[in-house]
Parts: structure tokens; sequence; C-alpha cells
């Protein structure tokens, strides 16, 4: 007893390990740390789950038949009649105002928990039964005489709660915490901004959520602990983007009409009106010495990687280097030769930096990277992170394909800080836009060039199978080529039926194409040989080239205008997408053939939504509703705070008002070191500080 006397009289603070609290020890605390609560702080945003909303308890005699009702009496007496065909137990329950009988059928084992004496609260419909009210097969709980005028016990949050911790004894070790709410909490914003914003005050929020009068005063928390919630996560990244943008100086590249127009004229084509804002943004921000820090969107084949070479061009124009990183060889293969096209006969200096590129190659390559002779690095990003070293930098593109975030690009940027411009062709969902990649300017090409031919998207079942490859037959002859896709390149046992690259490759070849040149390529293969490949497809050698999603990204064979996906319920939303960008790159109308059966319900609706889709920002929101954003979008590995009660999805518009107001507080004041500012500023370093990498804010 005198431990837990001795416990009660710690301070309580946030930072407090929840095992210094009144009914935790080293076991419980164990527990606790299971579910992510290791101090105070988390155990008061370990939020209930779930609420009970219990009316005010009525009296005994105000009881009506077929009410629903709720009655707090002392048990007066019990009867166990285990002799009946359906066995039931009965209590005889008192309050000052009169004596109910309340029954449970099958209620032998009540025995123990309801025995004379106890108060009981019990709520259900009340029914007439020989002319009396009673109460059959109610909800009940024993509460203590202490408590039985108080409806605290029994409403109120539910906890996610396990058999080692109940939500009850969460709740009982969590009530001395709430009871200290006013000095453990302290409120962010003044009285103007929460009435303009109608938020409610913080220590209120947490009171509500944890005890909700009603459902109006519940949403009333839950709604400001969000908006709390987002907003820290904004105001970080406001912060981190200004640090960015103020602590370090970038190459300022001019860009005069003549080096306009001499970029330019490298293209075959005109820009298009998108592809010429983006231009404008980017020009816009390579011109300052803040480094720019853009997100260029667009979807596959919308015209990105001119744009791109255009911000590279004008770096080189600038006296500057520029480096492309891209996810795999493949991509940044594919890079080089697109961007070969462009610069053929230009004195512009590039290279290709590949995994091949070793002892005397790669050191002259490293050299001249070095010295400046070379303008234009291209590579994957493992290879660029890798010891390069560049005379001066002015530029990294950074082609992600949502295969990295946040945080490696921070990593990147310690080395330098060259402009910087990411490009995803998975258009992102206006949340994600806010939120994983929140720290960036955003620019979107919308429409892709003309001159794209329709692309008809149908799912195949076996029944038309033959008939497909009928028909992929007669646009083969018509000199068109095709890829097909497979999710795996060999058959494994397990996998059922999926079929795979290498042995369906052999079948196609021999038994439903031969006529034609049908070749294999898959990521294992040599870089050399895959080079090969790719460039004879390029070429039209190819008729058909069988795969596995090592095409997934940035081929661009305009005569190419068939794309078969086998198993292509095994593919993802985005992944389906990227691979059908592949084709409709010409004119003529391009077909893709998805091959699947499933009963399953979300590949189902996976499948519907590309036969009924081409744009790329309702397929991502789909995508993001259909995954939920748990799947495709953790905070953690973004390097930014877990959300506990927010969520991006249904959360827009106070994560849209939260980065506002986060962003203008931090233009406003980028220290936050106005008094005003003090308690919020308190909140983002003892919490997120290091992951925010926010240290020297303070
Ligand atoms: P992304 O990188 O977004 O996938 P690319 O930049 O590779 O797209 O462009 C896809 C195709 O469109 C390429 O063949 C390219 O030559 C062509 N293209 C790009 N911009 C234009 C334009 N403004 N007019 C016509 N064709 C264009
Ligand atoms: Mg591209």
């Amino acid at each position: 007893m005198t431990e837990v006397n001795e416990k009660s009289q710690i301070r309580l603070s946030l930072s407090m390990p929840v095992q210094y609290l009144k009914g935790v020890g080293p076991a419980r605390a164990e527990i606790f740390a299971k579910l992510g609560v290791e101090t105070v702080g988390d155990l008061l945003e370990y939020y209930p789950r779930d609420w009970n909303f219990l009316p005010e308890p009525s009296k005994i005699n105000q009881m009506r038949p077929n009410e629903n009702i709720t009655v707090v009496g002392m048990i007066e007496s019990t009867d166990y009649q285990s002799y009946r065909r359906q066995p039931l137990f009965e209590a005889l329950i008192s309050d000052d105002t009169g004596v109910c009988r309340v029954v449970w059928f099958h209620g032998g084992y009540l025995r123990d928990q309801l025995e004379p004496g106890r108060i009981i609260l019990v709520w259900g419909k009340a029914m007439l039964y020989k002319h009396q009210v009673q109460l059959t097969n109610p909800k009940f709980l024993v509460i203590d005489q202490e408590h039985s005028q108080s409806s605290e016990h029994f409403s109120g949050g539910v906890y996610p709660a396990s058999s080692r911790l109940s939500s009850t004894q969460i709740k009982r070790i969590i009530a001395p915490v709430l009871e200290n709410v006013d000095d453990l909490v302290s409120e962010y914003y003044d009285k103007d901004f929460m009435k303009k914003a109608d938020l409610i005050g913080r220590k209120e929020a947490f009171a509500w959520i944890y005890m909700p009068p009603d459902e109006q005063k519940l949403a009333q928390a839950k709604r400001r602990l969000k908006y709390d919630e987002l907003f820290l996560m904004q105001l970080g990244l406001a912060l981190r983007r200004h640090k960015v943008q103020h602590y370090s100086t970038a190459g300022t590249c001019k860009c005069t009409g003549e080096i306009d127009s001499r970029i330019r004229r490298r293209f075959p084509f005109l820009l298009t009106e998108d592809q010429n804002d983006c231009i404008a943004d980017i020009a816009g921000d390579m011109g300052r010495s803040q480094p720019m820090n853009r997100l260029l969107q667009g979807d596959v084949g919308s015209g990105k990687t001119v744009v791109a070479l255009y911000a590279a061009l004008l770096a080189v124009a600038n006296k500057m280097q520029a480096a492309i990183m891209a996810p795999t060889e493949i991509l940044a293969g594919q890079h080089f030769i697109s961007i070969e096209r462009y610069l053929r006969k230009s004195s512009v200096e590039r290279i290709l930096i590949t995994g091949g590129f070793t002892g005397k190659k790669r050191n002259e390559a490293l050299d001249k990277i070095k010295s400046g002779e070379i303008n234009i690095v291209i590579g994957t990003v493992a290879l660029l992170q890798a010891d390069i070293e560049f005379r001066n930098l002015g530029l990294v593109v950074i082609d992600e394909q949502h295969k990295f975030g946040v945080h490696q690009r921070a990593q990147l940027r310690k080395q330098a800080t060259p402009h910087c411009l990411v490009m995803t062709a998975t258009p992102i969902p206006r949340t994600l836009a806010m939120t994983a990649f929140g720290d960036l300017d955003v620019s979107i090409i919308k429409h892709s060039p003309p001159g794209r031919g329709a692309v008809i998207t149908r799912w195949v079942d076996r029944k038309n199978r033959q008939k497909a490859y009928d028909f992929i037959r007669e646009r083969l002859r018509a000199k068109k080529q095709a890829y097909f896709v497979y999710p795996r390149i060999t058959t494994i046992e397990q996998a059922g039926d999926v079929k795979a690259a290498t042995d369906e490759w052999k079948y196609l070849a021999e038994k439903v194409f031969p006529e034609f040149t049908v070749e294999l390529l898959h990521g294992q293969m040599l870089s050399a040989e895959k080079q090969r490949i790719m460039s004879e497809f390029r070429k039209g050698k190819i008729d058909v080239l069988v795969s596995t999603v090592v095409v997934e990204v940035g081929v661009d064979v305009p005569n190419a205008t068939i794309m078969v996906i086998e198993g292509a319920d095994r593919f993802g939303l985005a992944q389906l997408h990227q691979l059908r960008g592949r084709i409709g790159r010409s004119e003529a109308k391009s077909y893709c053939l998805l091959f699947a059966e499933t009963e399953n319900e979300t590949a189902t609706s996976r499948l519907e939504i590309m036969t009924r889709s081409n744009d790329g920002f309702e397929i991502a929101e789909h995508d993001l509703r259909l995954r939920g954003p748990g799947e495709m979008f953790s905070t953690r590995q973004h390097g930014l705070p877990d959300l506990k009660i927010a969520n991006i999805l249904d959360d827009l518009d106070l994560l849209v008002m939260a980065r506002r107001n986060a962003f203008e507080m931090v233009e406003q004041d980028p220290m936050l070191v106005n008094t005003e500012h003090g308690n919020i500023r308190r909140a983002l370093l003892d919490r997120f500080g290091d992951a925010l990498g926010l240290g020297d804010v303070a």
C-alpha cells in the first residue's frame, strides 16, 4: 500500500513513464509499451476507440413497457431456476421508488457476480410480464456504492482492449491523469483563432474525448484533437521547408529569352500549356538562391522528361551541372535514351552511369564529373548517392515513381543543396501531396501532349482468351507491337495457377504467335542483355515483349499499342495504371487487356475501375480508398509522426485548414519565438523535434 501512496504523490508530467502511474507496474508497463504507450503523454493520446452514451438513470417507477431504460438499483434477492427448459437467473432490484424484476435466460454464470447487496446498473428494454414491468436480458454493470449516482462509470470512452488489459482497467489508470488535464495540457491557440476556426479548447477536448457529455461534444472534441495532430505535422513540414529554403543557398540560374529559345529548339514539338506552366514554375524557382524543392506530377507519358530536361539545360546554360536519378537502371537508361534523342549534335556532355561501370572506366567518368567536363549525369539513386563528386551541381532531378519518400530525400540533400526537382508518375492524391510530400511545392501536368490515341481497356476472362489472342495477332500483322506482363518470372508451386513469364514466353513464342518474334525480359537478366532487348523492341525488331514488371517504368515505344497484363488481379491499381501508361503513346488506338480470374471483391473493383477510367488522379484516389491510407501511406515511413486520431482521407478539410494555418504561422514567425507560439513550439520540440530534424529551432 505504501508503494501506491508514494506513487500518487509524484507530480504528473507528460514525459513521465506510465509505469509510475497508480495501477501500472512493470508488467502492465510492458503491455502498454506494446500499444505504443510509454509516457503519460502517450496515454493521453491513446484515445478511446468507441463511446457509450447511456442515458441518465431513471427511477424504477418511471419504467414503461417497450421503452429503453437505464436504472440503478440494489440487488434484494436472486434466484436461479436451472430446471427449466431455458434456465433462468432472476434478480429483484430496488431503488427508492420501487422494486423491479430482472431476468437473464441461461444466466447461471451470473450467480457469482450478482449477489444480494450489490448495486448494479442495468439497461435494456422494459417489458410487461404477468402485469409487471420487467427487464429481460438487459446489459448490466456492477458498480460500487460510491459511484452509484454518477454516470461516469458506465458511459464514455471504450478502449481497444486485450485480454491482458481491459478497457475498464485502462479507464481506471487514466482517470487520475484526466483529473490533472488542466496542468498537463496547454492551449495552443488564442481565443480569436479558435472562434474563427470553430475549435473548442484543448483541455476541454481532452476531457470530452474520454467522457463526452453527448455526441455533439464528442464530435467537437475529435475535431479539435484531429486538428492539433494535423497542425503539428504541417508545422513540422513548414519548418523543414523553411529551413531548407533559408539556411542553404543554391546557384541562381538565369533564364533569358535567348537561353529559353535555345533550349526549346531542342524539342521537335511545341511544349504543351501544362508543360510551359511547369517550366515557368521551375525557372522561377531556379532563378532564386533558395534551393528549389518542387514536385512535378504528371501521369505516365504526360511529358515530364521534357520538363526535367529543360531544367537540366537551364542549369547547364548557367555553367552548372545537373544529375538525373531514377529508381532503376532500366529507367535511368530510358531517360538517357530520350535525352540523347533531344541532345543529338549538342555540345552538352552527358553520361549514363550504370552498375556495369567499374575500374578505369568508372574512374575516368568520375574525374570528368569532378572537373566539370560532364554537364549532365544520369544514373540510379544508389549510383549517384555513392562517392561521386561534382564540380558545381546546380540541379538534382529525382524520378521518384513512388519508390522513396521524404526521408531519403532529406538524406540526399545533406550532401549539397542544389535545386531539387522530384518527379512522380503515379499521380498523388491531394491528401498525400499535402502530407508525404508536404514540404514540396507542386506543379502538375494535367493533360498529355496531343496526338495520343484512345486506350481501350478490357477485362478478359478464360472464355475469351482465344479471341483476345486472335485480336492481338491481327494487330501484330498490322505491324504493331505488344507487351505481355506477368506477375512472376518463374512458376512457383505454391502460387497455384499464377502464370509466369518464363513459361508463358515459350508457350506464346511456340504455340500462339509462332510467326512473330517473341522475346523475354526480366529483372534478373544481365544488364547488357536487358539493354539489347529493349533496344531491339524499340527498333521494332521484336513484336512481342514478354516481361515482368520491369517495363513498369519509363519505357517509351509509341508503336507498342497492346498491353496484356496476366494475373491482373495480383497487381495494385497504381501499378496497373503505370503499366497501361506504356501504351497509348501514338495516334493509333491502343488496347489494354487485363487477364484475370478472380472473385475477390477488392481485386474486382480494381479491375472495374481500370476498365472505366484513364484518369490517373481518379485512379489514385480510388486506390487510396481501397487500400486505406495506412497501407499506402505510413507516416513513420515518411519521417512524420504517426497519426493517432486524424485520418488523411476522412479529414481532408481539417488537413487543408491545418496546412494553410501552419504555413502562415511559419511565414510570420519562422522560429516560433513569439510568446503566443510558446506552447506549440514546446509541443513540437517535445514530441517530434528529432523526427523532423528541428532540434535547432530552439
Ligand atoms: P513522362 O516522362 O511524363 O512519362 P515523356 O516526357 O517521356 O513523359 O513524354 C512521353 C512522350 O511524349 C515522349 O515520346 C515525348 O517525346 C512526347 N512528348 C513530350 N512532350 C510533348 C509535346 N509537347 N508534344 C508532343 N509530344 C510530346
Ligand atoms: Mg518518362
